[in-house]
């Protein structure tokens, strides 16, 4: 499988130095080009509020353009399936867990009463919507997340500095981040950059016939529907696609 690799672009890691650690919904983590793709849609989104002008909101109705991330591209089963050539993201130095965090939430009465105009005599705090919560939220406490790539390093680094908090509950201070870095590894093998962890195990969600040609075996996660290309939620960007390993 030969990677569609434009001028300029070389096999990278990326790491993002972790104040604490981070939060993950899955067992894997971020996805270096969702992540890119995001920056980029930002980006665009407030050029368009600066001129005043309007930008296509995200929908589940509209199939989503692909955006020009500043990464390579492997053409993945030669049709639709291609992907871009990033991992999704790995702890390095990572703290055995489990490490668990509890958030916990109850509704406010007053800010309730006055968005309401026929509020119920008692909105119950044990039974409903809005019933108070206790939460746990899993961490991954590590010194940093790193990311294999091949890709442009000065574009990767442009979009990724502004970002300075990463994973879930960011708007409460959590997963602040301390430094970004890209580190080229000119040498290295453009394929296995764009597919495997360091550790040889599948980095990334990938169709079977990216692993067709491999001499090696990748451990997987098995298969199943799932996001191939950012933006992974919307179902247009779903294929059949091999898991990463957990
Ligand atoms: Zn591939």
């Amino acid at each position: 499988m030969t990677l569609q690799i434009a001028a300029g672009m070389v096999p990278l890691v990326v790491r993002a130095r972790m104040a604490g650690g981070v939060a993950h919904a899955v067992p894997w983590g971020i996805s270096l080009d969702g992540l890119l793709a995001s920056e980029i849609r930002e980006n665009t989104k407030a050029a368009a509020r600066e001129a005043g002008t309007d930008y296509e909101p995200y929908s589940f109705d509209t199939v989503p353009e692909d955006l020009d991330l500043p990464l390579a591209r492997c053409p993945g089963d030669g049709a639709d399936g291609w992907h871009w050539a990033a991992t999704f993201a790995y702890p390095e130095d990572d703290v055995p867990g489990p490490h668990v965090q509890y958030w916990s939430a109850r509704p406010d009465q007053h800010a309730l009463d006055q968005m309401s105009a026929k509020l119920p005599a008692l909105v119950s705090e044990r039974h409903g919507r809005y019933r108070s919560r206790v939460m746990p939220l899993p961490l991954t406490v590590c010194r940093d997340l790193a990311g294999r790539a091949v890709g442009d390093p000065a574009a990767i680094i442009e979009l990724l500095t502004p970002i300075v908090s990463i994973g879930k509950k960011r708007s409460a201070g959590h997963f602040h981040m301390l430094t970004w870095t890209v580190d080229e590894e000119p040498g290295a093998d453009r394929w296995e950059f764009a597919h495997r962890y360091p550790d040889g195990a599948l980095g990334r969600t990938a169709p079977h016939s990216c692993l067709a040609d491999t001499a090696t075996a990748v451990a997987t996660g098995g298969e199943a529907r799932m996001g191939l290309r950012p933006p992974y939620m919307h179902p247009a960007c779903r294929a059949q696609v091999l898991f990463l390993a957990t």
